[in-house]
């Protein structure tokens, strides 16, 4: 069966623009590399395009737009299943009996879709099947990575977090306290900061302002606040202050996702999404303050959202009372009573022969996270951050997300699916991950993790079937990433694969950053305890650019007062890496020499789409295969590579008008926003993934 065109771009636009940030991605673009490096209009776009050589000719013949399918879509739903490897996922089919079996039996199955960007991790996995875009375009280029901040001070950015603009110094009310000592005046708005000073006569981060108080005083301020309460009280002029405290939420997507298109182009279009990890819900909806977004608390076992949210709006008004009754009727303090406190083996299946069932590896104890214990049962009840952690570190979170879910989906006032526009749903099932990192992608208790994820999608299907009519409801799934083996393990069933792990912990002693600045340190004649390199994460490193230039001391280099920058960082950095790391790390990229790059090495397109000038700090590593980096220094897995086991994920589409089958083209996961946009009849001008529709449909 070939139901399938070329792929069909979303618009014109989307097909060509953005000349340099589609460089890279030749999977499925091959003539972008091509264009000019400039923002196009639509118009000139499809001018252009005519005037491609030849090879573009087919895509604009597919360009024209499809018509509506026999029934239009009303609910997209973009279902990412964190942590999935398309191997695994197809490897144990033979067990699903339920939600996963009729996605495989029902759906068209892409079976060679790969992530295009090196740190295939959480962030930027969502960020992408959110948008339809790498790294490079979306910013989120790993969970975590260091720029300078407003201070000029270089800081550690977790992906999920943005400046809270909203939050204005000197409110709400405040503690407030005056206090004046050896010729200075104290303004205090913390209570507990006037405690601490004076218990130990030490103001830890006082703002000074000198001469500034009564009679020439120096006024020393405990905070920001303080300085708003000061001025306002003594009738100066209030002072503005860049934003200093974050929150969590979507802001450092750089582009709209497909929820942000949907709700401007469809103002009365609902988005809602619902993940185990706050990253994923973000990233997934958007930064649009309509969506309704929640993610599981590991602190409270509640869901909870971000304030950048208005419940103002009627649906993310909706979701947050449905959501308000749900915490304290089924989640939270109702969690042990409802799950108990083990994490049990389902039941042998009864569809087949369990001995002609694939099975998980054995004799993994001793690679194992045992925060709940090593083998079945695992006991929630002992993990030391607590019940609710151990819920979100079991599969039961992806059981509690499915309950609330099946709550949103039944709610008439919500009404998701059921209006005159179509609507969005995302989740995103976390379990596959968390369990994996902990006890392995090729162990029992991902598989256990799998079989019930299976009947969980088994319960949506069925709220799919009884609330809507065949045909309206359309699926897109995915994966934020795959997963690798525990690299121990993979290397005693393979010998002949080194694998590995570098500590990317910063808790840990040593750890991959402290070893190499001591390296460092060493090679460039730097004074002991230097610390030219930031940080580490994902594969890039970011020099302390504000602390440098360093000096050396005299010694093998030279003489002492030698000035050490970035470029002599460079230059020495590649020849470190190799001399010390080199059964981990397989080559060292310097991104101030990108220009260089060579497009014919074929790691290079996974660098370029995960490059943003101000998040992917300073070098690239290329990781060999089976090595991680990792918490942990000898238990666990990870992902986050560019290699086959991270980056080959699920990209499956059911319902709409896709029909069962199986395509074996090259795809990325970049395609299932585009995809479902197509659907949505909404344009993704930032997307470089490509709709996948049905022939039929195009040709109807
Ligand atoms: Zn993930």
């Amino acid at each position: 069966m070939q139901p399938f065109t070329h792929p069909i771009t979303m618009t014109p636009g989307a097909a060509i623009q953005s000349g340099p940030r589609r460089r890279g991605v030749t999977a499925a673009s091959p003539q972008a590399c091509k264009l000019t490096p400039m923002r196009i209009t639509r118009t000139a776009a499809l001018s252009i395009l005519l005037a491609l050589p030849t090879a573009a000719a087919p895509r604009q013949a597919r360009a024209t737009p499809s018509p509506t399918p026999a029934r239009p879509v009303k609910l997209a739903v973009l279902m990412a299943i964190d942590g999935m490897n398309y191997d695994r996922l197809m490897q144990y089919r033979p067990w699903y009996v339920a939600g996963l079996k009729r996605l495989l039996d029902e759906g068209h199955d892409f079976s060679a879709t790969h992530y295009r960007h090196i740190n295939t991790e959480t962030g930027p996995g969502h960020s992408s099947l959110g948008t339809g875009a790498p790294p490079r375009v979306t910013g989120v280029v790993s969970n975590r990575w260091f720029e300078l901040g407003p201070d000029g001070r270089m800081r550690s950015v977790n992906c999920a977090t943005q400046w809270d603009t909203q939050r204005v110094p000197g409110t709400p009310a405040l503690f407030y306290r005056e206090v004046e000592r050896d010729g200075r005046l104290y303004v205090f708005a913390q209570r507990a900061a006037l405690a601490a000073w004076e218990a130990s006569g030490e103001l830890g981060k006082a703002i000074l302002r000198p001469g500034a108080g009564p009679q020439g005083a120096t006024l020393a301020f405990d905070s920001e606040d303080a300085i708003t309460l000061y001025n306002w009280r003594h009738g100066r002029p209030a002072e503005t202050f860049p934003p200093r405290e974050t929150v969590t939420g979507p802001g450092n997507l750089r582009v709209p996702t497909l929820g942000d298109r949907l709700v401007q182009v469809r103002p009365g279009a609902r988005v809602v999404s619902l993940a185990a990890k706050d990253r994923s819900a973000l990233f997934m909806a958007g930064r649009d303050a309509r969506h309704a977004v929640y993610w599981y608390d590991k602190d409270t076992g509640r869901f909870v959202t971000s304030p950048v949210y208005d419940p103002s709006y009627p649906t993310a008004g909706l979701v947050k009372r449905l959501v308000a009754g749900f915490n304290t009727r089924r989640a939270g303090a109702q969690l042990p009573g409802r799950f108990g406190l083990l994490w049990k083996k389902l039941p042998a299946p009864t569809h087949a022969a369990l001995s002609n069932l694939p099975a998980p590896a054995a004799g993994l104890a001793d690679y194992q996270l045992p925060a709940q214990g090593v083998g079945f049962d695992h006991d929630l009840g002992r993990d030391p951050a607590g019940y609710f952690n151990a819920v979100y570190t079991s599969p039961l979170v992806d059981e509690l997300l499915t309950d609330l879910a099946l709550d949103v989906l039944a709610d008439a006032k919500v009404g998701l699916g059921r209006g005159d526009t179509p609507d969005l749903l995302a989740l995103s099932f976390a379990a596959q991950d968390v369990v994996s990192h902990s006890f392995g992608a090729e162990s029992e208790e991902n598989l256990e993790t799998l079989r019930r994820l299976d009947l969980q999608l088994g319960r949506l299907f069925e709220a799919f079937d009884r609330l809507f009519p065949p045909g309206s409801v359309v699926i897109g799934l995915s994966a934020d990433h795959g997963f690798a083996p525990i690299p121990e393990a993979q290397h005693a069933r393979h010998p002949e694969i080194a694998g590995g792990r570098l500590v990317s912990s910063e808790r840990s002693t040593p750890n991959f950053l402290e070893r190499l600045n001591r390296l460092l340190t060493d090679e460039l004649c730097l004074p002991p305890g230097s610390r030219p390199i930031f940080g580490v994460d994902g594969w890039n490193l970011a020099y302390d650019k504000p602390a440098l230039p360093l000096r050396s001391v005299a010694g093998t280099c030279g003489p002492a007062e030698r000035l050490v920058g970035a470029e002599q960082i460079d230059a020495v950095l590649p020849g470190v890496v190799t001399r010390h790391f080199a059964e981990e790390i397989s080559a060292v990229y310097l991104n101030a020499q990108r220009a260089r790059w060579r497009d014919d090495d074929p790691v290079v397109e996974f660098l370029r789409n995960d490059f943003d000038a101000e998040r992917s700090g300073d070098v690239f590593l290329v990781p060999r295969p089976f090595v991680l980096m990792h918490w942990d220094p000898a238990r666990g897995s990870g992902h986050g590579s560019h290699h086959e086991y991270d980056t080959h994920v699920p990209l499956i589409f059911w319902g709409g008008p896709f029909k069962a089958g199986r395509s074996s083209e090259p795809t990325t996961p970049y395609d299932l926003a585009p995809t479902l946009a197509h659907l949505l009849h909404v344009e993704l001008p930032d997307a470089i993934g490509l709709a996948r529709v049905p022939a039929i449909d195009a040709q109807r």
